[in-house]
């Protein structure tokens, strides 16, 4: 491609909205436009990339068998009721109606559709397993879209879903797709870390979220340098603090906190530590209506912070369907006071209890009364719960759930995630097969998601992708593999050994943009290094003595080559990283 042809607008400036060096650099780089916010359109040079990771991805795909068909992304409400997820699903679903009132969605996922199509094509146990996928646009109205394409309303997201016999089947399958992932992220030079991970609105048994690491993620993992756990904040599971069983339990004793409201002013006023306290908060839990259903209590030690997808998980509803409450305002019904609620003296409400304050003694709780605390609380002789989890988040530095050594923490980009989903919507949308004794069995499923479009953000987020200059694309993914900057156009030699050069590497299967816009050089470069083309080829003065200069955008270094050794020495190095397999 002749870049005087192309379509490419750089800019200089960073634009205000965007705050990750990914996002400042696909708009920078001109790949992607803002059309209003979570809605984005993929530019010349930013589709190209696109593409190469989706052909990455139907390559892994298709390797373990798996076939790609497309579905529409309208879905009819109806498949949603079956599965029961048409309520479940929440505010982050778009929902449409026809001409007649019929009520769709805009798919943010599709297992209700798939589920439905492979129920009506498979009777027997010998069609077994099937694994079917696409690579299609996925909306959900996101609540905060932000990071560009990271968080976007409108995404590209590759699905496959797996149906099987039986659950080892199953098993089978999802191993599977975790290598095809595990294949997929290394091969587009990420960084990544498979982490166990909840199930969410997907809901099923076990799942593993693909986490591409860098500074700037949203997610949060908790890792263990001695042992094997790793898993997102939300899943890993904490250890109680030793009980204190043998402690006596003193008398309980009301005393004077005057407007002493949080954990930390409580502790100081009081010369407690803040793990000698109980923290109170409290919930309202909707309907399916959005009609408020019940008040919740939660409480954990002082210094303990909620892990609310425990709490949601405990509670076994959907994310959307609980919010912190005004205590002051349900306080009348509850006994809740701002401030000063306690475990005691609460009714109208549902406590939970994290499984460590059983077990400790002489606690310091809200005395339910303003301006008051109760000191020697006591689980047990003061107050009971509904309910005993874990509801507590497990910070870096906490001793590790599997061999108790201290945990740490790393942040990063969910880029894919895979589930066992088990028999979750093939019970009650009733996608039987007949069994060897002709016996109707419900099918074994999984699902296994990429988000595209993230990775092809997150791709840049990674350290070596990117420099003050620009991005740094990995072969496997540049939108092209070499660029030629010429620096004098209409110099006939410049003219001749350009031309050489394009054609020469186009030949040998080589994707080159060639830089003949009438610019002054130093725009060139700067271009270049900002849309960040794996290799650099100058043609220059040294052309005249059959001289180029050859520059991988990844190191610092120049060298002059030879025409011919500088066509050969490209084609060796885009073929051997082109496919991403170097990364193996
Ligand atoms: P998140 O927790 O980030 O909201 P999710 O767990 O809800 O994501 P999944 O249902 O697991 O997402 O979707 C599969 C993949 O699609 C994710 O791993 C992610 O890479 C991608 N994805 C999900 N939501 C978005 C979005 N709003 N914008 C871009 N990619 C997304
Ligand atoms: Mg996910």
């Amino acid at each position: 491609m002749k870049l005087s042809k192309a379509h490419l607008k750089t800019l200089r400036e960073v634009p205000n909205e965007a705050e990750i060096p990914s996002h400042i650099l696909l708009l920078r780089a001109g790949m992607i436009r803002k059309t209003v916010a979570g809605i984005y359109t993929y530019m010349p040079m930013g589709w190209r990339t696109v593409r190469k990771i989706e052909n990455i991805v139907r390559e892994e795909m298709d390797n373990k068998g798996c076939q790609e068909i497309r579905t529409s992304v309208l879905q009819p409400s109806e498949l949603w009721q079956e599965s029961g997820r048409w309520n479940a699903y929440g505010p982050e679903m778009w929902r449409i109606k026809d001409r007649n009132g019929r009520d769709f969605c805009l798919g943010p996922t599709a297992e209700e559709i798939f589920t439905d199509i492979i129920k009506n094509d498979v009777n027997s146990y010998r069609q077994l397993p099937l694994n079917i996928y696409q690579i299609s646009n996925k909306f959900r109205d996101e609540a905060r879209p932000r990071f560009g394409m990271m968080r976007s309303r409108d995404f590209i997201m590759k699905d496959a879903y797996s149906f099987d016999k039986d659950s080892e089947g199953m098993d089978v399958s999802y191993d599977e797709m975790y290598e095809a992932y595990t294949n997929v992220f290394t091969r587009c030079g990420l960084k990544f870390r498979s982490v166990e991970a909840d199930t969410g609105a997907i809901g099923g048994s076990n799942s593993h979220e693909f986490t591409a690491l860098c500074e700037y993620g949203e997610s949060e993992i908790a890792y263990c340098d001695s042992c094997d756990l790793a898993a997102t904040v939300e899943k890993a599971t904490c250890v109680d603090a030793v009980p204190e069983k043998d402690m006596e339990m003193l008398p309980l004793e009301k005393v004077s906190t005057p407007n002493m409201k949080s954990i930390e002013e409580v502790s100081k006023f009081l010369g407690i530590e803040e793990s000698k306290t109980i923290k109170a908060l409290l919930f309202v839990v909707y309907d399916e209506e959005g009609k408020e259903k019940e008040y919740v209590a939660a409480f954990l030690r002082g210094d303990r912070e909620l892990n609310m997808t425990k709490l949601i998980n405990a509670l076994d509803i959907p994310e959307h369907a609980i919010a912190f409450a005004d205590e002051e305002k349900v306080g009348q019904v509850t006994g809740a006071v701002t401030g000063f609620t306690g475990p005691m003296g609460l009714h109208d409400c549902k406590l939970i209890v994290d499984s460590e304050l059983v077990g400790l003694r002489n606690l310091c709780a809200g005395g339910g009364e303003k301006d008051y605390h109760i000191k020697n609380v006591n689980y047990g002789r003061d107050y009971e719960g509904d309910m005993i989890c874990d509801l507590k988040t497990l910070k870096a530095g906490d001793p590790c759930p599997i061999c108790g050594a201290p945990v740490k923490h790393a942040r990063g980009v969910e880029v894919g995630q895979v589930f066992k989903l088990g028999l979750k919507y093939s019970e009650p949308m009733k996608a039987v097969y007949k069994d060897e004794n002709q016996q109707d069995k419900p099918m074994w499923m999984g699902c296994y998601g990429i988000g595209v479009s993230r990775t092809f953000q997150a791709i840049i987020d990674m350290a070596d992708n990117h420099d003050d200059n620009g991005i740094i694309w990995p072969m496997s993914v540049a939108p092209y593999h070499v660029i030629i900057t010429q620096v004098k156009v209409g110099d006939e030699v410049q003219d001749r050994v350009s031309k050489e050069i394009y054609e020469s590497l186009t030949k040998a299967g080589v994707e080159v943009l060639w830089d003949d816009r009438d610019e002054r050089v130093g725009v060139k470069f700067k271009d270049a290094d900002l849309i960040g083309i794996p290799l650099r080829i100058t043609v220059g003065k040294g052309a005249q003595s059959g001289l180029v200069e050859y520059k991988l955008r990844r190191d610092l270094d120049k060298v002059e080559l030879l025409v011919a050794d500088a066509i050969n020495q490209a084609i060796e190095i885009v073929n051997k990283e082109k496919d991403g397999r170097n990364f193996f």
